[in-house]
């Protein structure tokens, strides 16, 4: 099943060829691995609480082991990686210290999303 994300867009950006988009806190680690992948430098631009919404193409529903984001926090928790990416400094010292890192999530394997 195709639909498309319903979060709330945290960052715009621009994709060669294609017009400026919007995404969401956990579309943007997926789409930073893949432009990692290609080489290609992305530059997401934070956007202020307008009201987008992130329109990526999605299958299945959201995993909710790692908010779907396919990033949890290698803390005894395993949280999910938005819940850090969304602090800001100081409150995010231990990932500035690297103490706290992203793993690949476990139970959907980075993908962000399981069949539902
Ligand atoms: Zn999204
Ligand atoms: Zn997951």
């Amino acid at each position: 099943m195709i639909s498309t994300c319903e979060n709330k867009a945290a960052y715009r950006y621009t994709w060669p060829s294609k017009d400026e988009s919007v995404i969401c806190l956990a579309h943007s680690f997926k789409l930073r691995g893949v432009a990692e992948k290609i080489g290609l430098h992305l530059q997401l631009i934070k956007l202020d609480d307008d009201g987008r919404i992130c329109n990526q193409e999605v299958t299945g529903v959201p995993c909710g082991n790692c908010d779907g984001c396919g990033l949890v926090a290698n803390d005894d928790e395993r949280t999910p990686w938005t819940h850090w990416a969304a602090l800001e400094p100081p409150a995010n010292l231990a990932v500035q210290m690297g103490m706290i890192r992203p793993e690949e999530c476990e139970v959907c394997g980075g993908e962000g999303r399981v069949n539902g």
